[in-house]
């Protein structure tokens, strides 16, 4: 029995002065992540910040025509939400691809954002592990890496993010809002994540005494031409291989604007804008799509399980990027982009 303190804030002012005040203490949302780790011995806080009953759980408009959501939004009510089932499909879809609906219900809109990786390595305490235990190696790299990394992966770590949500996120360009004992800050979605480098033990660039609050949704919600597209083992209840999430604007058939971010392939949603700017402009046409899929992929590199992301991420960007033009969304086309 490994003993912890367990505390309920009363205000996002407590929930900081208490992390603030013990830097082995972590805070609890829907408990989905942070409870299992705590089971399997990786994660052994020494005290739990309980969160659940701050006022963090309203997804309200903003002055500017889009949207802020509450850290404590649980992740089916933001899916089923109307302004983001009408406005931003694109994220309602990619939370509707991840977990299950039970898990849904609890997991939290900020839980999510934090959620830690599934690297089997990272679980098995038996196991090196550098993001675990800093410096201890990394079993992964000539191990079991199927599911690993193939984009912006270092010599101390191949881990991925699991988040589906984090992949909207990022084509959205939200922005996330955070609280610590200095005030206030806000942080680029794209700098929320960092890559694993030689320090793969930190996530994000949030600091160990702060809490997101809300994440903000600029007005563009890319209502009419988006795609969520998650490859996996199976068709629920599990994380991606590789995901794609792609907003298009359309302008008398061309596009005006692409955007486009993987999932499962990186320490973070993977988005590079020359990808994106080579479409700009040009008609959607299957050689088009190609050619922004060899530019997001030009610097993957497999091992020895995972090479086979290479192929099926390039496949799965063609097929999101024609869904998305020719506005199915989630659903497999027959038509073909010519
Ligand atoms: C079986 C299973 C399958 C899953 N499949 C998917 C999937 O396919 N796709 C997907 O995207 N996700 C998946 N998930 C992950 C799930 O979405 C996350 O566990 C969930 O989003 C975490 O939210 P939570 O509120 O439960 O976080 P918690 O477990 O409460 O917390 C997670 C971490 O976030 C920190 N934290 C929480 N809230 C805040 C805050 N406001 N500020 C600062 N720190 C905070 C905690 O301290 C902790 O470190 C799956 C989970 C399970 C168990
Ligand atoms: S890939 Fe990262 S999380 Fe997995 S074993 Fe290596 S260091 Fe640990």
């Amino acid at each position: 029995m490994i003993n912890f303190a367990y505390a309920r804030a009363t205000d996002v002012a407590d929930a900081v002065r208490r992390i603030a005040a013990d830097p082995k203490a972590k805070f609890i949302a829907g408990g989905t992540n942070l409870i299992d780790l705590m089971k399997e011995d990786v994660e052994r806080p020494t005290r739990l910040i309980d969160i659940t009953r701050l006022p963090l759980k309203s997804v309200e408009e903003t002055r500017d025509g889009g949207v802020r959501i509450g850290a404590l939004v649980p992740n089916s009510d933001l899916a089923y939400h109307p302004l983001v089932a009408q406005r931003y499909p694109l994220l309602a879809s990619a939370i509707l691809a991840g977990a299950s609906q039970q898990l849904r219900n609890m997991a939290s809109t900020g839980g999510n954002l934090l959620q830690r990786t599934r690297c089997s390595y990272f679980y098995d305490t038996a196991m090196p592990c550098n993001k675990r235990e800093p410096g201890s190696g990394c079993s992964a790299i000539e191990g079991i890496n199927r599911m690993h990394a193939i984009l912006g992966t270092s010599d101390a770590c191949i881990a991925t993010h699991p988040s589906d949500m984090c992949v909207a996120l990022t084509v959205l360009e939200a922005t996330v809002h955070v609280a610590g004992p200095g005030g206030e800050r806000t942080m680029a979605f794209a700098d929320f994540h960092r890559l694993p480098g030689d320090t793969p033990q930190r996530d994000t660039n949030l600091q160990p005494n702060e809490i997101v609050t809300a994440v903000e949704l600029p007005a563009r919600g890319f209502a009419s031409n988006y795609t969520y597209l998650k490859i996996r083992d199976r068709l629920s209840y599990a994380f991606a291989l590789v995901s794609v999430a792609v907003g298009m604007e359309l302008d008398g058939g061309t596009i005006r604007e692409a955007r486009l971010a993987l999932g499962g392939v990186a320490h973070k949603p993977w988005r590079d804008p020359a990808a994106e700017a080579i479409l700009a402009g040009q008609r959607p046409s299957a050689d088009q799509f190609q050619r922004a899929a060899d530019l997001l992929l030009r610097d993957a590199r497999g091992f020895a399980h995972n090479a086979f992301k290479i192929d099926l991420a390039r496949r799965a960007i063609v097929r999101a990027l024609t869904q998305a033009a020719q506005g199915t969304a989630q659903s497999q086309s027959n038509k073909k982009i010519r």
